[in-house]
């Protein structure tokens, strides 16, 4: 018989009950033992969801207080010297000042892979000891097991753990810790053996990366060990990109099951088709679901596919049917979404309607086709009735993007003309001062938008409110004496939102929340159809801050790249042409602005970076059209108007040739944690463009020193020329309170003047 597994499921609870708990304990209103009740709960919850649904091989150990790597971390002793861990079993507050800080700092964080969950990065030293200080995946075994519950607990695999860490003190391959890892993993595994375990999941999505002819012996050379040292079945996970040309060396492996990811990378099909026979004894995990997205399956085509591979092998028995990677990344139920548009809403799935679908699949190719014949009828009538729908086609968009020319993706002047004429117009001291757009959204904002938003508040009430922040926010700037002010953004609840909303084809759901890190979610737009933009989004505001003010004010967008990286995109069209017409909408709005008299325009790209592909095989092509992206969006107005980027987090020195290519007047850039050093690739390139490194550091509530900037202002002026240099905060203020923003941009412009008397 064909099985099911769902690889993971989301943890947050359907109405972020999770989150609520675990706030609830920082903040000192429930107790551990409360929190473990709701927890215990919510686990419950998700286990009898799977079962009711039919899951073969649901997961254990999926859950997790915060995040899973920091939860392997804590399980193998990886516990950084700093929390003054001396053994045994490691607290609840122990854990949590790991993930967010307390007396000593933080461990890092970043994005797993390339989707917008952040995971804790592993830290290493070389003379790093492991062993195993945690029950949790046991426990939570044993938790289902007394619900009556059999589950496969998910373990994220050795080599994929070690290679996520980072070393630290000295620079060595974190791979040379796998002989002292090991026996963790083993002893873990033979626990799970006797607690009455029959699989255990091993999350490996590393090796579905450029891997070299060395890393792959590691491979076989670690699970053959792993193999031989446990009775559990292994079932080895790959996903968010396809096994290339190391699938064989991955079948060759010699684990139960193996997974791939059939949604991102479908050619593995055919890969495997082409293979002598089918690997021996395998299970085969087809990831024919989309974990990483909300729409509906495709039934008869997967089951098409399903039904292949089956044939090929003759082998239905050795399929496991599965979503592309763990549903950690979907939203948790649908059905809660009871005032979404229906049309839309019967194109999409939730983690919920998914297991469904799974179990659909599962019944067909075991029981024959003749029973699920209404669902795959139904499915099949939904699939066509979006694909048909007039809503997501747009004949203008379309006709337009089709007629573009070379010429609406470069300026009229090269850049060195174009800065002598904005120079001419705007006659900006040297090293302009300005900021990234957002000021302090304090609680007299939030409750502001709360307030209209359940009707406490009228519009005119609402857009008072704004406009007097917004005029303070100028007035403000004016006085700290800053050269190019902003509005200050405070119309804005989230830089995608705002525009998303008022945008065709975008559409927003209540409950459509997926963990980003922490307790932190974030409820992603849905891009359903054609984008277009049916009137200016942000000129009202604008211009009214234009308005009260002689000095240069800057208009804000946020860029097609990051619109379309921090959405669930529409998968009928390559994520290529949404972009674009994304970016046709937003150089509609920047041709406004400048009708509308603003001389500045800053198009934010922070996702630009993130959004390459995990192939850097593939990098050159994504490259190329996001880039193309940008200017498509920059390009339609006339030298005299000067356009800004902005970036944060970014890592600059494999993408300079983009970053110069995109051709921005200004970009601004974090760089101040950094001390500067983000700023030799934009030397090493000899970068043209004028380029604002951040001088201070907004993530943090401290205050900077004149003489801190001072200092990064010289690291800037050795490395560039000063005629191209701007001075800038790291980011938007948005997060900041008012006090720390005034006397840190006090400070700021003080260090620009400093610098325009030395230099
Ligand atoms: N303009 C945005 C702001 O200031 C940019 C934010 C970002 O880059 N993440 O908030
Ligand atoms: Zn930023």
């Amino acid at each position: 018989m064909a099985l099911s597994a769902s690889l993971g499921f989301p943890r947050m609870g359907a109405r972020r009950e999770l989150k609520r708990a675990i706030e609830a304990y920082w903040g000192k209103s429930i107790s551990r033992e409360a929190l473990f009740a709701q927890t215990a709960d919510l686990r419950k919850t998700r286990w009898l969801l799977q079962r009711d649904s039919g899951v073969d091989l649901i997961p254990s150990n999926d859950f997790s207080l915060y995040d899973h790597v920091l939860d392997t971390a804590v399980m193998v002793g990886a516990i950084p010297a700093r929390f003054g861990w001396t053994g045994g079993d490691v607290d609840l507050d122990t854990y949590f000042a790991m993930a967010r800080g307390g007396q000593v700092p933080a461990m890092e964080m970043t994005k797993w892979f390339d989707t917008n969950y952040h995971y804790i990065v592993p830290e290493f030293t070389s003379d790093q000891a492991f062993q195993l200080t945690s029950t949790k995946p046991l426990d939570e075994f044993r938790e289902a097991q007394a619900l009556g519950i059999q589950t496969v607990p998910v373990i994220l695999g050795p080599i994929t753990f070690l290679l996520l860490g980072k070393t630290k003190g000295a620079d060595f391959n974190p791979l040379d810790l796998l002989p002292k890892l090991l026996p963790v993993y083993e002893t873990l595994l033979q626990q799970l053996a006797e607690a009455g375990a029959k699989w255990v999941q091993l999350d490996e999505p590393c090796l579905a990366l450029d891997r070299t002819e060395e890393e792959l012996a590691i491979y076989q050379e670690v699970y053959t060990r792993l193999v031989n040292h446990t009775v559990l079945s292994i079932s080895l996970t790959t996903y968010f990109a396809g096994l290339g040309n190391h699938l064989t060396a991955a079948l060759n492996l010699p684990v139960s099951a193996l997974h791939l990811d059939l949604v991102r990378a479908p050619e593995q099909v055919e890969q495997l088709l082409s293979l002598p026979q089918w690997p021996q004894d395998k299970y085969l995990s087809l990831g024919v679901i989309d974990g990483r997205n909300v729409w509906k399956n495709d039934l008869n085509y997967s089951l098409a596919l399903l039904q292949r591979v089956a044939a090929w092998g003759a082998a239905s028995d050795r399929i496991i049917v599965s979503p592309s990677c763990s549903l950690l990344h979907v939203p948790w139920d649908l059905d809660t979404e009871k005032a979404l548009d229906a049309e839309v809403k019967d194109w999409l799935a939730f983690a919920k309607q998914k297991l469904a679908e799974m179990e659909i699949l599962k019944t067909a190719v075991n029981d024959g086709v003749e029973n699920v014949q209404t669902a795959l009828d139904d499915n099949r009538a939904a699939v066509e009735r979006r694909r048909t729908s007039t809503r997501i086609h747009n004949r203008l968009v379309n006709e337009r993007l089709a007629g573009l020319t070379e010429d609406a993706y470069t300026r009229t002047s090269p850049f060195a003309a174009r800065k002598s004429v904005q120079q001419a117009r705007l006659q900006l001291k040297p090293f302009p001062t300005t900021t990234i757009g957002s000021f302090p959204q304090t609680k007299e904002v939030r409750k502001a938008r709360a307030d209209f938003r359940s009707g406490a508040q009228t519009k005119e009430q609402y857009e008072a409110f704004l406009r007097s922040k917004t005029e303070e926010c100028v007035r403000l700037q004016e006085s700290l004496g800053l050269d190019v002010l902003v509005h200050g953004e405070f119309e804005r609840t989230d830089m995608v939102e705002y525009f998303g909303e008022q945008m065709d084809g975008f559409i927003f759901t209540k409950n459509g929340w997926v963990q980003s890190y922490g307790t932190r979610c974030v409820k992603p737009p849905i891009i359903y159809g054609d984008v277009s933009r049916p009137e200016s989004m942000t000129v009202t505001w604008s211009s009214y801050a234009q308005s009260l003010s002689k000095r240069p004010m800057k208009g804000m967008l946020t860029g097609p790249v990051t619109i379309l990286q921090w959405s669930f995109v529409r998968d009928d069209q390559p994520r290529e042409t949404t972009c674009r017409q994304i970016a046709l909408a937003i150089r509609d709005e920047v041709v406004d602005l400048e009708a509308a008299g603003i001389p500045i325009i800053q198009i934010d790209e922070p996702a630009l970076r993130e959004g390459l592909p995990l192939h850097r095989g593939e990098w050159e092509a994504y490259l190329k059209w996001a880039v193309d992206c940008f200017k498509l969006a920059a390009s339609g107005v006339q030298d005299e108007t000067q356009i800004h980027t902005h970036m944060c987090y970014a890592e600059f020195n494999d993408i300079m040739p983009a970053i110069q290519s995109m051709d921005a007047d200004v970009i601004s850039i974090e760089t101040s944690r950094s001390d500067m050093e983000l700023l030799d690739a934009f030397q090493q390139f000899s970068y043209q463009n004028d380029i604002g490194p951040g001088v201070y550091d907004i993530h943090s509530p401290r205050v900077p020193t004149v003489d801190e900037m001072v200092f990064l202002l010289e690291k800037t002026v050795d490395r560039l020329d000063p005629s191209q240099l701007w001075v800038n905060p790291d980011c938007g203020l948005k997060t900041r309170n008012e006090e720390e923003t005034v006397k840190a941009l006090e400070a700021m412009v003080e260090a620009a003047n400093i610098a325009r008397a030395r230099y």
